[in-house]
């Protein structure tokens, strides 16, 4: 298991997450990739459909789907007296997702059929690279069907911009029509046919035949790999609690959310080991988490019954942190934020409060967070969103309502939220894997009854 030094070398934490990320350009990519960490740290893998046989000591994960993962550790402070600790995050990113007629004839091109999966940022999707990767189900010759996961890696499609020349009024007034401007148009991987190429089963290696193919879920996302940018500009920080990593930032796809789940699995993995410690990772948070997979299904429920922790002794000395992205302050757009609350890309990790519940920080839960991080001696901002702003959400309200844990909901701020390109602060990262653990540690959340 990772020492405290390798934790907090916080060059391998960061390009561990940029590996991380690059291989994890899909839900069941990210879910594999939690599960690879989670093998190599000695967690064993359970089945739903199995017994379970759980003893003192014991590291586990389950996952539903291919994409969630539900990742647990139990420590020696009995869960009843302590309660237990769980970061939640969420494993899927807005996307173009491919329909089941998968592609079309349009004006001599080949083009993908797509929907639009969560809110993207749309007009970021032109003139990139596209590569495509997910899953699909191939029956073979002896009428059995199994799964053959893909990752095209290099580019198949490109959505072009229509021209300056040919649209005037492009800066200002263009609009996109998510039915008939998106459509990625296909490069010389495709062929003619209307579904699947056999190219994609090629790309995986696997032997079957397009023709075989009987599901899949592709999603298109950006090739170029996520970047650690080092900053010139000095950004002066008065309390001086910086870390080795001033002024460098991550640019990466999908930094909302896999940034929180990879930091969450650091630190479930290096906790102490005396609290008992969950790791949730659900998929479908970015069209509303109602799935049987989703945070507002029952996999999260379900699993805390198996290992009987749904007593209400347990449930109300527990506590999670929902972990996700923070909109950090744009300075070229800085009146869409409330005047008084504006984080700041490398200040510190965010506590997110809407009173409407939005958000499931509370004052109490607030407090907690804030005390350790007092502890720790990093910095700590908070996002309240403006009264005329539609406030975001995470899956931090649905598990305190739907299991009756408190629960805060933290993140690190970045910039571009849902855009195929987003950026956030190599400090607040490092802070946040700090925050992470010592939440998993932390003695006592409960601070009133
Ligand atoms: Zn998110």
């Amino acid at each position: 298991m990772a020492g405290l030094t390798q934790l907090f070398d916080a060059s391998q934490y960061l390009n561990g997450m940029l590996e991380f990320i690059k291989n994890s350009p899909t839900p069941y990519h990210a879910s594999h990739s939690l599960c690879t960490i989670l093998d190599e740290q000695g967690f064993r893998r359970l089945s739903e459909t199995e017994e379970w046989y759980l003893q003192e000591g014991d590291q586990c994960y389950v996952t539903r789907n291919g994409t969630s993962v539900i990742a647990f550790r139990f420590g020696s402070n009995s869960k009843v007296t302590h309660g237990m600790r769980l970061v939640g995050a969420h494993l899927d990113s807005p996307c173009l997702k491919l329909n089941p007629k998968a592609n079309f004839e349009k004006h001599g091109y080949r083009v993908a059929n797509v929907e639009v999966y969560g809110s993207s940022l749309l007009r970021t999707w032109f003139d990139r690279d596209l590569a495509i990767a997910g899953r699909i189900f191939v029956r073979d010759a002896d009428g059995s069907i199994r799964k053959v996961m893909i990752d095209s890696k290099v580019p198949v499609a490109v959505i072009p911009s229509i021209a300056i020349h040919l649209e005037r009024q492009a800066n200002k007034l263009q609009e996109i029509d998510s039915q008939v401007h998106i459509n990625p148009v296909l490069l010389n991987h495709w062929g003619d046919g209307e579904t699947l190429p056999q190219q994609l089963l090629d790309f995986a290696g696997d032997q079957a035949e397009a023709e075989d193919i009987l599901g899949f879920d592709l999603r298109f996302y950006d090739s170029n790999p996520p970047n650690l940018i080092e900053s010139e500009i000095e950004i002066s920080n008065s309390d001086n609690l910086t870390s080795d990593c001033s002024n460098q930032y991550i640019s990466s796809a999908r930094i909302d959310n896999l940034l929180s789940c990879y930091t969450g699995v650091q630190a479930l993995t290096n906790a102490s080991g005396d609290n008992f410690c969950m790791l949730v990772a659900s998929d479908h948070e970015e069209v509303g988490s109602v799935s049987d997979s989703g945070a507002q299904g029952r996999f999260l429920l379900q699993v805390l019954e198996r290992i009987g922790a749904l007593d209400p002794r347990v449930i109300r000395n527990s506590a999670m942190l929902s972990a996700d992205g923070a909109h950090g302050l744009h300075p070229n757009y800085p009146e869409k934020h409330d005047e008084q609350h504006r984080p700041v890309l490398n200040r510190g990790p965010v506590i997110k409060v809407n009173s409407n519940q939005r958000y499931a920080t509370s004052d109490e839960t607030e407090a907690v967070i804030r005390g350790l991080c007092t502890d720790l001696k990093i910095p700590v901002q908070v996002f309240v969103s403006r009264n005329d702003q539609p406030c975001g959400t995470t899956i931090g309200p649905l598990v305190a309502s739907e299991i009756g844990i408190k629960t805060v909901d933290v993140g690190v701020a970045q910039f571009a939220m849902h855009s195929i390109r987003e950026l956030a602060g190599c400090d607040d990262a490092v802070y946040f894997l700090k925050l992470l653990k010592a939440f998993y540690d932390s003695d006592s959340v409960s601070l009133v009854d």
